[in-house]
């Protein structure tokens, strides 16, 4: 951390705690709020810097947030947190928080508030909802939802009658690994992925960079995997972090995924070095897939991935000497190309014919922990059928909303009117492709209601800003974990709110009264809920909250451990063919199809992650801003010599569509392609209240104009569109 920016962090802790004292939130706290003079109190919560959810132990320092480390309890930590984890003590005392309701005064998107009260922001919030449903019916109100805070806005908007909701952590993130996996085992993946990493002899990451994506548990293993010499296999455009540890490192041209990865599948099967037993005794249509699949040739291949065929041969024999402990990683963040369910179902015919499923250093099979409902009420029958997803019968094997059919529906008004978005902690103007088809959704409604913690570019466009307290401030819904042993946890208010935040389940009660439906939240407040849910349970409530997590009993994971597999597809079986895409009109097996090549002049953009930000919402954090204050653009080195630009010169970008991004650096570098460029997501904010991060770097969302959507379950790709460097004057 610079010394100035430490100064500035330092000096904000004391003028924001100062506010603390004042604070008007009156829910019980787990610390004491007049504490003796230097007394430390360590009060477990799990963290929501990300999805990963790790368990941790908050220090309170004579009653200000000191601290966050790991909770040694917890499964998803094991007592070591990930530097955005830790981080989370700037995220309370960041300065360009949120700090009271905001109603829109001017037109819609100039940024123009005033500050009001909750009892008047929720009032209209209520009264304009209740509008819509008057004339549209409630199904006109979609939710768009994000993180753990959702879950009661969910269960308050249903219980009003919302039909649409979404996260974009399916369409434009994990979805199509989900349907992937599903269509051939069965199952989804799941969070965590339960990938055996820990036991692992091969390791193979196809786009995956595990250390740059910073899954705390999943980084601990990898590490250990490359501790004790396992082999480590990684294809990508770009000499990632994982690259450098790899045995083999098959630098593919982008979007050729599916053709290393068919090509790769045959070879094993012509060369008789997939695992046969398991493909008798669990594999549906293995011969029409055999027959499907066998001009995938290796050298077919290398031509379309612009790799050596020594390379994949090379590749694939590696990991099949290590079978079943052998993973191929199914990945987390795969819309890339828009045909993303058939890689992701490549991917998991790859892990089966490498015998890896039920197995040790393979793929687990994750066991739950119960806990007890609280017992709250029934939604109501829709008379309208949902706009997204399977139930509209657009994408036939979507089984979660999509947000951009929301989207869609806002924009045309069919097959019903959208009025009304009410949005929960997603940047949708960079989560989403095409900014302007949002801003053109946006302007079609009478109600945009956003519920965050930071002035995001979504908020700029709302008609009402309610602003939500940090997850250290707040109590939320009980987390029921998948994993190795089941696991519950606990997120508990270590401090209080600095200003006028509230937590997003008092929110959610406080609309349900306005609203006229607060009988469907009947709890004095989130604790009371918690402690019914934790000792129906059978389990004691002080004790969850001095430990922060309960562990499930464990089951047998494993076929070395005694599970016996089972795979709910309509075969019963691991479906090599697959009947029900064939029944819709998809290829039963996947089918490599080209994808068009950059024009000349430009580059194919691909974007991935930072271990230091998650997404979009840390770029003003005080303390990882200054791990990494703006983004880079990587260029080949050579690349970067003929277009006359230097390391670390400023450019702009401007994609296939005129759509320039703000100024970025440039990163010339030999660890990319020549065809390719890079960059990490989230930078480039364009609100003007996030001060700290305005305008520091480029923002991949707003150069994601030109996308195409999976026809199985309507992901939409973030890698089809291209680039080029413009220099600056
Ligand atoms: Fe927090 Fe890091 Fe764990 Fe994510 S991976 S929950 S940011 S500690």
């Amino acid at each position: 951390m610079s010394s100035f920016t430490r100064r500035r962090f330092l000096s904000l802790s004391a003028a924001t705690l100062g506010t603390t004292a004042a604070g008007t939130w009156t829910t019980t706290l787990a610390v004491d709020a007049t504490p003796a003079p230097g007394e430390v109190k360590e009060i477990p919560t799990f963290c929501e810097m990300c999805f990963w959810r790790c368990g941790g132990i908050a220090h309170v320092r004579d009653g200000k947030l000191w601290k966050f480390e790991g909770n040694p309890r917890d499964p998803q930590s094991n007592g070591r947190l990930c530097p955005r984890g830790t981080g989370a003590v700037g995220a309370h005392y960041d300065p360009d928080r949120l700090r009271q309701p905001l109603m829109r005064v001017g037109e819609r998107g100039k940024e123009q508030w005033k500050a009001v009260g909750w009892d008047e922001a929720l009032g209209f919030v209520a009264e304009r909802m209740n509008r819509i449903k008057a004339e549209h019916g409630p199904e006109s109100v979609a939710l768009f939802n994000h993180g753990f805070g959702q879950r009661f806005f969910q269960h308050v908007l249903k219980t009003w009658g919302v039909i649409n909701y979404a996260g974009s952590s399916y369409a434009q993130c994990r979805g199509a690994r989900d349907v992937g996996f599903l269509l051939t085992y069965g199952a989804g993946v799941g969070s965590p992925e339960p990938t055996d990493i820990r036991n692992t002899d091969c390791l193979v990451l196809v786009g995956s960079h595990l250390g740059e994506n910073m899954h705390n548990s999943q980084v601990q293993e990898f590490a250990q995997a490359v501790e004790r010499r396992a082999s480590v296999i990684v294809v990508d455009p770009r000499f990632s972090v994982a690259a450098s540890k790899a045995k083999y490192w098959l630098p593919v041209k982008p979007g050729t995924d599916l053709a290393l990865i068919m090509a790769w599948c045959n070879l094993l099967v012509q060369e008789g070095r997939y695992d046969k037993a398991f493909v008798a005794q669990h594999g549906h249509g293995f011969d029409k897939f055999v027959e499907a699949i066998k001009g995938n040739t290796v050298e077919w291949a290398a031509e379309q991935c612009d790799v050596s065929p020594e390379l994949i041969v090379a590749a694939a024999r590696e990991m099949a000497s290590h079978r079943p402990a052998t993973i191929v990683h199914p990945g987390r963040r795969v819309n890339w190309y828009g045909d993303d369910t058939q890689r992701s179902r490549g991917i998991a015919l790859l892990n089966a014919l490498l015998g890896n499923y039920g197995r040790k250093g393979g793929l687990y099979v994750a066991q739950g922990i119960s806990m007890a409902p609280y017992g709250l009420n029934k939604y109501p029958e829709h008379a309208r059928h949902r706009l997204d997803g399977a139930e509209a019968d657009r994408y036939p094997f979507a089984d979660e909303g999509i947000t951009t059919s929301i989207r869609d529906a806002t924009v045309s008004g069919k097959p019903y009117p959208i009025k009304g978005w009410f949005v929960y902690s997603t940047n949708l103007m960079q989560a989403l492709p095409s900014e302007a088809e949002t801003i053109k959704a946006i302007q079609n409604l009478d109600l945009l209601v956003v519920c965050e913690t930071m002035p995001s570019e979504m908020a700029g466009w709302a008609d009402v800003i309610l602003p939500d307290t940090i997850f250290l401030e707040r109590h939320d819904e009980l987390l029921t974990g998948f994993g190795r042993n089941g696991w519950a946890a606990l997120r508990q208010p270590v401090v209080a709110a600095p200003h006028d935040q509230k937590p997003a389940w008092w929110i959610a009660k406080e609309l349900a009264n306005k609203l006229g439906i607060g009988e469907c939240m009947p709890f004095k407040d989130l604790e009371e809920y918690l402690k019914v849910r934790v000792e129906k349970s059978g389990h004691s409530w002080d004790k969850l909250k001095a430990e922060g997590v309960i562990m499930a009993p464990h089951k047998p994971i494993t076929v070395e451990e005694g599970l016996a597999l089972e795979f709910a597809t309509p075969s019963g079986k691991v479906e090599f063919w697959s009947d029900q895409l064939a029944a819709k009109g998809f290829d039963a097996v996947p089918k490599y199809t080209k994808h068009p090549e950059a024009p000349p002049g430009s580059f194919r953009l691909i974007t991935g992650r930072a271990p230091g930000h998650t997404f979009s919402r840390t770029q003003t954090n005080p303390l990882l801003h200054d791990l990494m204050p703006e983004n880079e653009i990587w260029v080949n080195a050579a690349t970067a010599a003929r277009l006359g630009i230097r390391n670390r010169e400023y450019v702009t970008l401007k994609n296939q569509d005129g759509v320039l991004s703000n100024r970025v650096r440039v990163k010339a570098t030999q660890r990319i392609r020549e065809d390719t460029v890079y960059m990490v997501y989230g930078f480039g904010h364009s609100n003007k209240l996030m001060k700290t991060a305005y305008l520091m770097g480029a923002s991949a969302g707003q150069l994601n104009s030109s996308y195409r959507t999976d026809p199985i379950m309507g992901a939409t790709s973030i890698h089809t569109n291209f680039v080029s460097l413009v220099k600056e004057a």
